[in-house]
């Protein structure tokens, strides 16, 4: 079967991220018989350079027609000092809105080969931890109505968290069958005990809860949530929350696993077509330099293998030859312990490619 994938390079390390994942992509198709047609599209602060604007409408007819897409990064200080709506990040909330992807899955693993680059103390590491944060991506605060005032006290702005009970009970929906398909644990976190919307969302998860008596299902207030997950990673499994606490918590939770560099993500709406990118940004600092991890990446294009495809076996195919890079003790820089070689992205893909290879 032939599957038509958007590409949206973006911006720094983007291109050279996404440009060592198609050969990753290619040699599967070609192992299990599949093709794949790629159609890069502009976004982000390139797209704002040639066309004027960080989210070109072709990019939305693109990616909308598209089987599915895969993002590398967007944005830089080059393009820090436009106004809001025309930043590159803009262009990010644009085509998830425009694509209907209200449900975000961002795995937060700590790889045994990898439990050194771990900052928490050394059993924690070695207890290891596998999360699975389900991020609300279409609603709440980043969506909500905002704006600027003059007020008692001079020049004010406000933002505002809203949420349907639509909006709650279809992200809780995909969260408790993630659960059912992993650990059968679900924690929903929220400020229940300060903010109405958190009420709402809090009953709106009791109820659905009923419908899943197999998956055993908690509430966690975001402070605790906070701290929990650097005081005992391991109790989580799977995580649900709104748009602006999954945001921060996993940010916090990728920062456990030692690296930005190694952490997919997956977007998705309704339908099968769905947007995969690393969860990282655009690294400007090492932008041109071959330096970057593409893992992030090639472990993305294994969630659209598996999301939006239903290809498992061939997911596994790349997330085993990533494991197997990994214990042979391969590193880029931001993987490598302090004095320890490392390699650039070339190298890390040719690996990756050459273990693909070798798992007949
Ligand atoms: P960043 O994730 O780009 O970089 C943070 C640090 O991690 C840097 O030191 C960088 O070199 C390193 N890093 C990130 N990805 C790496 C990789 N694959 N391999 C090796 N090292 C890697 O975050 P930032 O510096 O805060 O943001 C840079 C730009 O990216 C900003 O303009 C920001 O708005 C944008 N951003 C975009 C996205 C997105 O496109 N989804 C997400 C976050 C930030």
């Amino acid at each position: 079967m032939n599957y038509k994938i958007a590409l949206l390079k973006g911006d720094g390390i983007g291109p050279e991220i996404v440009d060592a994942t198609l050969p990753i992509l290619d040699k599967i198709g070609e192992k299990f018989g599949h093709s794949f047609t790629y159609t890069p599209y502009l976004m982000g602060g390139i797209a704002y350079d040639e066309t004027g604007h960080p989210l070109p409408e072709e990019t939305v007819k693109g990616c909308l027609a598209a089987d599915s897409v895969l993002l590398g990064a967007v944005g830089g200080p080059k393009w820090d000092t436009l106004p809001g709506h025309l930043r590159p990040e803009a262009a990010l909330l644009g085509i998830r809105a425009a694509m209907g992807l209200y449900s975000n899955l961002r795995p937060a693993k700590l790889y045994p080969p990898l439990k050194e680059a771990c900052p928490l103390r050394a059993e924690l590491a070695e207890a290891g931890f596998d999360i699975l944060i389900v991020r609300e991506l279409t609603g709440g605060i980043y969506f909500g109505e905002r704006g600027r005032n003059q007020g008692e006290n001079g020049e004010e702005a406000y933002d505002t968290e809203r949420y349907s009970v639509k909006e709650i009970e279809r992200i809780g929906r995909v969260a408790f069958e993630a659960a059912r398909k992993r650990g059968k644990k679900l924690i929903s976190i929220d400020k229940a005990n300060v903010l109405e919307s958190s009420r709402l969302w809090r009953e709106t998860i009791h109820r659905l809860a009923q419908e899943y008596p197999d998956v055993s299902y908690t509430d966690m207030l975001v402070d605790n949530a906070a701290m929990q997950l650097v005081r005992n990673p391991a109790q989580f499994d799977v995580v649900v929350t709104s748009n602006m606490f999954g945001d921060i918590l996993s940010d916090e939770a990728s920062q456990l696993t030692g690296s930005i560099g190694m952490l997919p993500s997956s977007s998705l709406g309704e339908g099968t077509n769905g947007m995969y990118e690393p969860i990282h940004g655009s690294a400007p600092d090492i932008a041109g330099k071959g330096a970057a991890n593409p893992i992030a990446t090639i472990l993305s294009a294994a969630m659209m293998l598996r999301f939006s495809f239903g290809l498992d076996k061939e997911a596994g195919a790349i997330e085993e030859a990533v494991n197997k890079v990994l214990e042979s003790g391969l590193r880029t820089a931001d993987i490598a312990a302090p004095n320890e070689a490392f390699v650039g992205t070339a190298a890390m893909r040719d690996a990756i490619l050459q273990c693909i290879i070798d798992n007949a």
